[in-house]
């Protein structure tokens, strides 16, 4: 590996931009100069890569990803190995990734068994959450076990899903109040699955089957309220750490900036498709197409003002992250298991290679800064749960997850395109977006150059966490 200097680039991070050379020693970036005192200074590299009209920013980070996630009859098509080589396809060096635990299964063995799915087939580093299914005397036990022993700082809960992952508001309190006293986020699915539940019935009832009666069974006022109800649970429960991950609706948004206001310990991401992609112009469309795009939550109105609230809480940090909720399904043989039924579509979208193009296009439309793009994609994400300043940011001592950034040229999505995610198609096909991932570096390592991927499966590692860096 040795030593390479990034000369000429102009450093990205959230507190601004600004010409400077990087210096990476093996793993570690181990100086940032400006660009005259390299020759002053003496400084050699065994490599040097002209970063000039480039941003250089650190490698993204994707606090939410579902690899090979088991879904009824059938599973996400991205394996750690495809999934995490498409990350870096999209200038993501870390992935968070979950591993799981139902109703009567121990926790210490779902995430053993994750850590056997994951472990020598990433070509990126990763960690996991802990999904508690079964919130009970003794998966609550394990959540010291997690933080303490096994480098895992978050719960993810579920308001909705009754029968399976989902967890009764007396279950959320005891959780709560268990990772609270720890310092341990929660993440929370906030929709409310009961009433969930008997709209998907009638609809069934009534013969409403397409994929559009997904988000019509899902409305906003049930994202809204959920949030709702997971604040005020926080709040009960001692201020504990909450975060909510995947809104789409401005009625959980209002929630969480109410919260957040008021100085509780809440935050909440978005996702690429909740600001990009509407329920009239994807979820809608005829026959099966519209398949492509159920996933929970759902895609929401564009007659409302969703998207628009959206990236105004990107920009006030009411939202302080954008993950993916990457989880890939195809048409042929997966989504089509929902053919006649939208309640047996598998729920989800891939979109882990395409998160830091669409955001990028938010900075070039105007709708966020450069800096707030880095934060919101690699830096609050890395230090909210835990990994910075190993990760996130470039800077002296850390890990060297870097991408070269072309700012000046496109890229085009679609499956005959930029596409290298496991599935048959493409949630953003035809999407033309400014800029370009160019170079991509996982702890000192090429990982993409000269539009190929020259990394290494395994080349990845488990990333301990320690506890949330925004909490007060
Ligand atoms: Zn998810």
């Amino acid at each position: 590996m040795g030593r390479i200097l990034i000369r000429n680039g102009t450093v990205v991070s959230p507190s601004g931009s600004w010409a400077a050379d990087v210096l990476v020693d093996g793993e570690i970036v181990v100086g940032l100069f400006e660009p005259s005192a390299v020759e002053a200074l003496g400084i050699t590299a065994d490599r040097t890569i002209d970063a000039a009209a480039r941003y250089v920013i650190p490698g993204g980070v994707d606090v939410h990803t579902h690899m090979q996630l088991p879904m009824g009859p059938t599973f996400s098509s991205d394996t750690f190995e495809t999934g995490t080589i498409a990350a870096a396809w999209g200038g993501v060096t870390t992935i968070v990734d979950f591993a799981s635990q139902q109703v009567g299964e121990r926790v210490m063995d779902g995430l053993e068994a994750r850590h056997g799915e994951a472990a020598g087939n990433c070509a990126i580093d990763y960690a996991f959450h802990q999904t508690i299914g079964g919130v009970d005397d003794e998966s609550l036990l394990a959540i010291r076990q997690l933080v303490e022993r096994e480098g895992v700082s978050s719960i993810k809960l579920f308001m909705a899903y009754p029968g399976a992952y989902y967890s009764d508001d007396g279950q959320i309190l005891r959780a709560m109040q268990v990772a609270g006293e720890l310092g341990v986020m929660t993440m929370m699915h906030a929709e409310n699955g009961i009433a969930i539940d008997v709209l998907r019935a009638q609809a069934i009832a009534k013969g409403d089957t397409d994929p559009i009666f997904h988000a019509l069974t899902r409305p906003p006022e049930l994202e809204g309220e959920a949030t709702h109800r997971a604040v005020q649970l926080a709040k009960v429960a001692g201020d504990a750490p909450l975060y909510i991950v995947h809104l789409s609706a401005a009625d959980a948004l209002e929630e969480v900036a109410r919260a957040r206001h008021r100085g509780q310990n809440v935050f909440a991401e978005t996702c690429p498709q909740y600001l990009w992609l509407s329920l009239e112009e994807h979820l809608a469309q005829p026959g099966f197409e519209g398949a492509k795009w159920v996933c929970s939550t759902p895609l929401r109105s564009s007659h409302d003002h969703h998207q628009r609230d959206l990236w105004t809480g990107l920009r006030n940090d009411d939202l302080a992250v954008v993950s993916t909720d990457h989880c890939p399904f195809c048409m042929k043989d997966q989504k089509e298991l929902g053919l006649g039924d939208f309640t047996a579509i598998p729920n989800g979208i891939g979109g882990v290679e395409h998160r830091m193009e669409l955001m990028f296009q938010g900075v070039v439309n105007g709708e966020i800064t450069l800096e707030r793009w880095v934060e919101t994609c690699c830096t609050t994400p890395a230090r909210l749960f835990g990994m910075h300043p190993q990760k996130g940011e470039i800077l002296p001592g850390a890990d060297a997850d870097i991408v070269i950034w072309d700012p000046n040229a496109t890229t085009t999505i679609g499956i005959n395109d930029k596409h290298h995610m496991n599935m048959d198609h493409s949630a953003f096909e035809g999407f033309v977006v400014d800029g370009r991932v160019e170079t991509v570096m996982s702890r000192g390592k090429i990982l993409i150059e000269n539009d190929q991927f020259v990394g290494t499966v395994g080349h990845g590692q488990f990333l301990k966490r320690g506890l949330s860096a925004e909490l007060r």
